[in-house]
């Protein structure tokens, strides 16, 4: 469902991603681990094309994000074309990213309407809904501003389901709030790990949650996958004393 082949990426000198290849499939939940700098959200941010691959090629659902392929050749996509895959993927930032100045529900409803083309109205009665299934249906018209930082990312999680997408992206998404908040936000994210068939990419230092909703984690260190295999195998068993000795430091 999502591919990368080959794909490199250097900032400057800094090689991050060297001749990365991997797949997930349709409806896989998989986490990435590794430590801090090992590109892991350079990963997600190729997917949500906020940063572009120097080389290589990323499939999305039989499309090309970058590229289309033609015949034999990869060519550079149209914008037209990118916007178009990009819009089936949402991501979850670390510092929620809500727009300041839109309260609550148009947060959520925003995307669906001027993106998607949705009427108002069922914007609103989904928003509503999602707003109710992260915990926040008392919340529609207040301000992010007046909002503690795990509803606030609560907000972000169901302005990203809004759009019913076909790939969720979640980066570090409780990394910025104390753990108990923490855990409140990661309790949402695995009931909604639970009900829904969306392909997730998650980077996380939350192990257990890691542990509890991902069907395979990847670990990375210096430019590459340097291990693949399910939480239990990865967590229990780890192969490479890279990832033995990553585990040790997090947990
Ligand atoms: P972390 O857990 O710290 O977020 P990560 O594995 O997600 O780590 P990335 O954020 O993907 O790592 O960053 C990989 C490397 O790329 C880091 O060394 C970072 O400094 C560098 N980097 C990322 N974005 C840029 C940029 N826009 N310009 C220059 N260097 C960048």
């Amino acid at each position: 469902f999502i591919t990368f082949e080959g794909v490199h990426k250097a900032f400057g000198k800094n090689v991050v991603l060297d001749d990365l290849s991997f797949s997930v499939k349709s409806g896989e939940r998989v986490t990435l681990i590794g430590p801090s700098g090992s590109g892991k959200t350079t990963i997600l941010r190729m997917l949500m094309t906020l940063t572009r691959p120097d080389r290589g090629v990323i499939g999305v659902d039989g499309d090309y994000l970058y590229h289309e392929k033609r015949g034999d050749e990869l060519l550079p996509a149209s914008e037209a074309h990118i916007r178009k895959v990009r819009q089936r993927i949402t991501m979850v930032f670390q510092h929620f990213n809500l727009f300041p100045n839109m309260k609550v529900l148009r947060n959520v409803t925003e995307a669906p309407i001027h993106v998607l083309g949705k009427s108002k109205d069922e914007a609103r009665e989904r928003g509503k809904e999602l707003l109710e299934m992260v915990g926040l249906g008392d919340k529609l018209n207040a301000h992010p501003s007046q909002l503690s930082g795990g509803q606030q990312q609560r907000v972000a999680i169901a302005r990203a389901l809004a759009v019913d997408p076909d790939v969720l992206l979640l980066d570090e998404v409780t990394s910025a709030l104390d753990p108990e908040i923490a855990a409140e936000v990661l309790d949402v994210l695995r009931d909604i790990a639970k009900t829904t068939d969306t392909t997730m990419l998650c980077v996380t230092h939350a192990m257990k949650f890691a542990r509890d909703v991902s069907h395979r984690v990847l670990m990375f260190n210096e430019g590459g996958i340097i291990e693949d295999g399910s939480p239990e195998k990865l967590f229990n068993e780890p192969e490479h004393e890279r990832t033995q000795a990553f585990l040790r430091s997090v947990i």
